[in-house]
């Protein structure tokens, strides 16, 4: 939060350089730049993610529009998101397909992850293997249910951004899970294996949770999936 402190002192030098009256020409131009780089792929690749995510998470929970804001003063490593009943709006300092999708995944997500919280609680043990590398995250910080459901959540939403981007690029895809486990989501693996087994173009079925749950227990007991990767 470094940067928040010393904002006040930026705003103040900003205000007192020569060329102030130029900044908002300067920052439309910085959007309108970024925009005309990047803006088609951007587009194309969110479409296409949205169209995955319809297929496999509730229809209730898509949103009907996703709008980016593009705001180059914002803090290059944060994107800020606001939902309302319509429309996601997501903003950031550049066009980047894979935070916007996460966002997206968040908000589609959600309605599952709430009807599937009472499941997911029973299974607090799974917190063990992974709760290091969450502390240090700061995903979790102790042992109790909402931890576990912060790191369940946050591990399925990566899983199923990587997937709704690369599924049709295998490789890409494994690269993506493995870089996921190596920041510390140690049930990225389990979690993806188990969507591979969804037929492509069918919804997440109602067992899918609990399969995918006891995938979870057996990479932590055979010590596949998430000891190969610590
Ligand atoms: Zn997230």
């Amino acid at each position: 939060m470094q940067w928040t402190a010393e904002l006040p002192e930026q705003i103040s030098s900003l205000r007192a350089a020569s060329q102030y009256e130029n900044s908002l020409l300067r920052y439309r131009e910085a959007a309108r730049l970024e925009a005309e780089k990047h803006w088609s792929v951007y587009r194309e690749q969110v479409d296409a993610a949205g169209h995955v995510l319809r297929a496999l998470l509730p229809a209730s929970a898509h949103p009907c529009s996703v709008c980016t804001i593009l705001n180059p003063l914002q803090a290059d490593q944060l994107t800020d998101v606001v939902t309302t009943k319509e429309s996601v709006i997501v903003v950031t300092s550049h066009l980047r397909t894979e935070s916007c999708v996460h966002e997206m995944v968040h908000v589609c997500a959600d309605p599952l992850l709430r009807d599937w919280m009472p499941r997911i609680l029973e299974h607090a043990d799974l917190l063990d293997a992974t709760y290091e590398p969450m502390v240090r995250m700061r995903y979790t910080w102790d042992r109790s249910a909402s931890s576990l459901a912060n790191v369940f959540s946050e591990t399925l939403v990566r899983v199923l951004t990587a997937w709704a981007l690369y599924h049709r690029t295998r490789e890409v895809l494994i690269q993506q899970i493995e870089a996921t486990t190596r920041e510390g989501f140690l049930y990225a693996a389990p979690v993806v294996e188990r969507l591979n087994a969804i037929a492509e173009g069918q919804p997440m079925p109602e067992h899918w949770l609990q399969e995918c749950l006891s995938a979870c227990h057996d990479a932590v007991s055979t010590g596949g999936s998430v000891q190969s990767h610590r």
